[in-house]
């Protein structure tokens, strides 16, 4: 089967519109791919599986002293919500977080620089702070070319406490700290809900090996404001291509080709899916994961959580083909995590972008515009080669080992140790 990129680069288009986790959209994106899975002559298996998300009611911070100004920022969602009428503190722009600055930080609300991390989280609430913002965007953005981002206190943090937090752009912290807040009123408030997400799956039985899995997967949800067209409707329709060759040409050992929901909310698809196919997971020898591709502007790697071996080999077929893939033994946030948490070992293929500043994932500028057809191709001519590989070897290439260096990192990742010290307490 000769590979299409135009095809690949059509479904995507298809799919070229928000689809947050959980969402009317997401669902509309879901029946996108089953109607093509069934237009090859596939039968989807469609798994839904609960999340917690939350609506936004209100996001603002006014700064009383020493001057007036109101700021438009979002509620971390299924963070605990200030008082309708807001609520009133000391303000303190405590930077990383040094020792220093949490010394200053009682009773008050804290800004701290970007990201909310968990170790970053435990100190604001050792510290005493009453609430919490952080800051997103760049310097150079304005209002018109931009989005003010929505932030999700995850379950991870809110399991060490709760607290009000927002977030706001960096050009408005930029503003209130230049001119030197010292008390503001925090109204942020969200209304947690349960909504329903989908995972999509389809089997193509082994003619020689049916008991032997292996699996393609990658992500087809989006996050707000983004198009997600690199992320990741390019893995979703890569996948989609496999499907196609796998039916064309019926494999030695059993395909798996999965299609994640909610996976920019937590990893909750592939988490879900491994949990209720718990049993199944001996049986898989490797998950292919694809998550970001096509851009014309970037560059290809692989990133092995499995053994010293598997790496290796991965890294033998890149060269032996002459495919430019940097191949390294590596986590990769993504939903080869769960599967590699349970034992089995996960083969990661993104294409990153290029870019000089500034992120063109995660928001309204990853779009189709920035991919090609080419580009789509090109990663899935060494995607499929390398599963054609796997699937058809007369001995598997590698053990399903996941080595205790890359067990070290996934725990790291799932932040498994300070879970387990507070469960202790
Ligand atoms: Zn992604």
């Amino acid at each position: 089967m000769e590979i299409n990129g135009k095809r690949e680069f059509e479904l995507l288009e298809k799919m070229s519109f928000v689809r947050m986790g959980g969402t009317a959209e997401e669902f509309k994106a879901a029946e996108i791919l089953m109607e093509e899975i069934r237009s090859i002559g596939l039968e989807p298996a469609l798994e839904a599986f609960e999340i917690e998300d939350a609506d936004l009611v209100k996001g603002e911070l006014e700064v009383l002293e020493p001057f007036n100004k109101k700021y438009t920022v979002t509620a971390y969602k299924l963070s605990e919500s200030t008082p309708e009428e807001g609520l009133i503190a000391p303000f303190y722009y405590a930077e990383n977080l040094t020792a220093a600055d949490l010394e200053n930080s009682k009773g008050k609300i804290v800004l701290v620089n970007g990201y909310l991390s968990l170790d970053m989280y435990k100190k604001l609430l050792k510290a005493g702070a009453v609430g919490f913002v952080t800051m997103s965007g760049t310097m150079i953005e304005t209002e018109e070319n931009s989005d003010l981002f929505t932030r999700t206190l995850r379950d991870t943090l809110r399991k060490f406490g709760n607290m009000p937090g927002a977030n706001i752009r960096v050009t408005d912290a930029f503003d209130i700290v230049a001119n030197g807040a010292t008390k503001v009123k925090l109204t942020a408030i969200n209304t947690p809900v349960t909504r329903t997400s989908h995972n999509i799956t389809v089997t193509i039985k082994g003619t020689e090996k049916p008991e032997e899995v292996v699996s393609f997967g990658g992500h087809y949800d989006s996050v707000e404001f983004s198009k997600g067209a690199h992320d990741n409707a390019a893995g979703s329709v890569i996948n989609m291509e496999i499907a196609r060759y796998f039916v064309e040409n019926p494999p030695k050992r059993t395909v798996q080709i999965m299609w994640y929901g909610s996976e920019e909310m937590g990893l909750f698809g592939s988490k879900a899916w491994v949990a209720a196919h718990e049993d199944e997971l001996k049986n898989h020898l490797c998950m292919i994961n694809t998550d970001m591709a096509g851009v014309v502007i970037g560059y290809d790697v692989a990133r092995v959580i499995a053994s010293k071996e598997a790496t290796a080999h991965c890294d033998a077929f890149m060269r032996r083909h002459g495919y430019n893939v940097g191949v390294t033994q590596d986590i990769y946030s993504s939903d080869s995590i769960p599967f590699a948490d349970k034992g089995v070992p996960a083969v990661n293929f993104v294409r990153f972008g290029h870019h000089i500043g500034g992120t063109l994932i995660h928001c309204r500028y990853d779009i189709k515009e920035h991919l090609s057809a080419e580009a789509l191709a090109k990663t899935t001519k060494f995607v499929l080669g390398y599963g054609v590989e796997l699937v058809e070897s007369v001995v598997f290439p590698f053990e399903r080992v996941v080595p205790s260096e890359m067990v070290e990192k996934v725990d790291k990742y799932l932040m498994k140790k300070e879970l387990a010290e507070l469960d202790k307490k």
